[in-house]
């Protein structure tokens, strides 16, 4: 108890530069084609680190392809038709650009908002609320 208050002094006397990553790394897709599929190994990875939505990313990544996919038990995307690690890395670079950057700041700590029964992007790091289509 005493050490775990010790600690969190000690974090709250920490400048806010070391709390947050500076720089936001965009995750990359590993994927790999198997027969006539595509396979996402660490989709389920990427969703953590971006803090979406699973049917969100899902529908952009089928509606990009123009084709149909699943998920499986391991948390793997399936594509169906063969795309290259550099395409899924392009979509995925896409949806984060539009979905989850702020377009304020351009930092990656953002959630997502209803208001009015519109849905909008929140910066935790800005504060700014932004009008984002088809969030
Ligand atoms: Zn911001």
């Amino acid at each position: 108890m005493e050490y775990e208050k010790m600690l969190d002094r000690l974090y709250t006397a920490l400048p806010e530069k070391t709390k947050k990553h500076e720089r936001f790394e965009m995750p990359q897709a590993d994927s790999f084609i198997q027969g006539n599929k595509t396979i996402v190994k660490n989709f389920s990875a990427i969703l953590k680190t971006i803090n979406r939505d699973e049917r969100h990313l899902f529908k952009f990544l089928t509606k990009e392809t123009a084709t149909a996919a699943s998920v499986d038990d391991a948390g793997r995307l399936i594509l169906t038709g063969k795309f290259s690690q550099e395409q899924v890395n392009g979509l995925l670079q896409s949806y984060i650009k539009q979905f989850v950057l702020c377009p304020e700041c351009l930092r990656p700590d953002t959630h997502t908002v209803e208001k009015q029964g519109v849905k909008m992007l929140r910066c935790e790091a800005c504060g700014a609320l932004s009008a984002v289509k088809g969030l």
